[in-house]
């Protein structure tokens, strides 16, 4: 059986970069869980539903079915057949997508289906709770962060990449506000496992954490 690799971490460390490309070299499939919640926020958001209002939100994850796959090599997310991949990082839907994740109905139903997914191996999945709660028997457990004003830089070029326009002030104050509330949640707070290997990129390139992330799977 292959092995599970569980990236976790902060808003803004750079684990979708890195799981994607380690995925990439290892002939893994990526699992995007933020993108699950982001989903289910977009889908609320469009809905008129409060994300604050679990038993509302629990009622509309039961009819959402939600698909992560590739195109041309990049990673799509499908939301009941129609892909989301730029409307779920709207900012409206960055702002709420903490207060999706607080529920611990609606992280019940979607850790279900992370596991699900991962059930056979061969994944890298990122995340805040992966080896924690949804793959606490993972083979490689990772840890990746950054200094909050590496995070925020990162995002910042990024940005500017995109041609959106960015503060990166505001940049800096949406990580802090998102790390607090996915670190002060009740329910499987973002934490590093006891088990997982500490990384912090703020000095290392996206290929030294790459090549670090292949090194400990293919051990
Ligand atoms: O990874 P990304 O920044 O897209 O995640 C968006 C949000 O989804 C996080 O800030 C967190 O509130 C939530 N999340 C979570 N557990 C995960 C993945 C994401 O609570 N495994």
């Amino acid at each position: 059986k292959k092995v599970n690799v569980a990236i976790d971490g902060p808003a803004g460390a750079g684990k979708s970069t890195v799981a994607k490309m380690a995925a990439e070299k290892l002939g893994f499939i990526y699992i995007d869980t933020g993108a699950m919640y982001r989903a289910v926020t977009w889908k609320a958001l469009n809905n008129h539903v409060d994300p604050r209002d679990d038993q509302s939100l629990e009622t509309l994850l039961k009819h959402t079915e939600i698909q992560l796959t590739q195109k041309n090599g990049s990673p799509r997310v499908i939301c009941d057949g129609q892909d989301v991949t730029e409307q779920i990082r709207d900012p409206s839907v960055t702002r709420n997508v903490s207060f999706t994740a607080s529920h611990r109905n609606i992280r019940e139903d979607l850790v279900r289906r992370q596991q699900q997914l991962a059930a056979k191996g061969g994944t890298v999945m990122d995340g805040r709770d992966i080896g924690t709660a949804v793959l606490p028997d993972a083979e490689v457990k990772v840890f990746l962060t950054a200094s909050v004003n590496e995070r925020a830089r990162r995002r910042y070029d990024e940005q500017v990449a995109k041609g959106i326009p960015t503060d990166i002030d505001e940049l800096k104050q949406e990580i802090e506000n998102r790390d607090k509330l996915d670190t002060e949640r009740e329910v499987t707070p973002l934490k590093q496992a006891e088990d997982a290997v500490y990384l912090d990129s703020t000095k290392l390139s996206i290929e030294e954490v790459v090549k670090q992330i292949y090194q400990l799977a293919v051990k």
